[in-house]
């Protein structure tokens, strides 16, 4: 990918390097709504992959109108105008997992869907994907990935072709999944900041990974099951950390088990759960 070329000019090399090193990104807020476009398509047209759920249509207007848009509309969330947020159900049971693409598209699995028991958990994993929109972490590591080639086309003018085939190559990669444990950790921080402003238990990003481990689904890869925690590692840790953050900001520290207010469990039970 890096090829060498006495036509680059220097500068072009150092700002490579500045890119890798930096957190600089390339893309623009257009870029990164065109980009989550053409993800969208491609995972619209990959049904075997990407099944998109066709069930009772409630269940999608339900988690979006009630959960989804109040973390969209956290004063913390600064593109909600920019990039066009929105929510789409992938309907596989087996997949305990949610992931985004640049500009606002955010996917959950029915897996999880199932999976979780309140509606905190589910804010949880949503805003935590907003988070890496928000944070925009694709674009980084594309920036990373493919830096040269990508300057070298913005000095020609900017190149939309560039833009598909890069889309491409993730796509068939599926790289787009793979954040790094710096991105997910500043996206754990993020998700207690949107929730601060719902109805949500603010540190209700760790719920998933206490009830992974308290199921005993932590530790083995034994079930076979692409979880979130494959593409989210670390859950021990991140439950820690979460709980240090909450801990430093004043807020009591709950489990996902615990009863009270901003939990929302029997409202899952009967909006989201009754629907699947
Ligand atoms: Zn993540």
């Amino acid at each position: 990918m890096f090829k060498k070329n006495k036509l680059f000019p220097v500068t072009l090399i150092a700002l490579f390097v500045f890119a890798c090193s930096s957190g600089i990104n390339l893309f623009n807020d257009s870029d990164e709504v065109s980009m989550g476009m053409q993800f969208d398509k491609e995972i619209r047209e990959n049904p075997k992959e990407y099944p998109i759920f066709h069930g009772n249509p409630a269940l999608k207007t339900y988690i979006n109108n009630n959960i989804f848009e109040p973390i969209i509309n956290s004063p913390e969330v600064k593109k909600s105008d920019a990039y066009s947020y929105q929510i789409e159900i992938i309907d596989n049971d087996e997949i305990l997992n949610a992931f985004a693409v640049p500009g606002g598209y955010v996917y959950i699995y029915t897996g999880i869907l199932k999976y979780l028991d309140s509606e905190a958990a589910l804010a949880g994993v949503l805003a935590h994907e907003v988070g890496h929109v928000e944070r925009r972490h694709s674009t980084q590591r594309i920036t990373n990935a493919y830096g040269l080639s990508i300057l070298a086309n913005l000095a020609l003018g900017n190149n939309p072709s560039q833009i598909a085939e890069i889309v491409a190559n993730m796509f068939s990669g599926l790289s787009l999944l793979a954040n790094s444990r710096a991105n997910e950790d500043e996206s754990d921080e993020y998700s207690i900041k949107y929730l601060m402003s719902t109805k949500y238990y603010p540190g209700a990003v760790k719920f998933f990974f206490e009830k992974m481990r308290d199921d005993g689904k932590v530790s083995s890869s034994s079930s076979g099951l692409q979880t979130f925690l494959s593409t989210h590692p670390d859950p021990i840790a991140r439950i820690n950390t979460t709980n240090e953050r909450l801990k430093a900001m004043g807020i009591e520290i709950r489990s996902y088990t615990s009863t009270g207010s901003g939990m929302y469990r029997e409202e899952y039970q009967k909006n989201i759960k009754a629907k699947l």
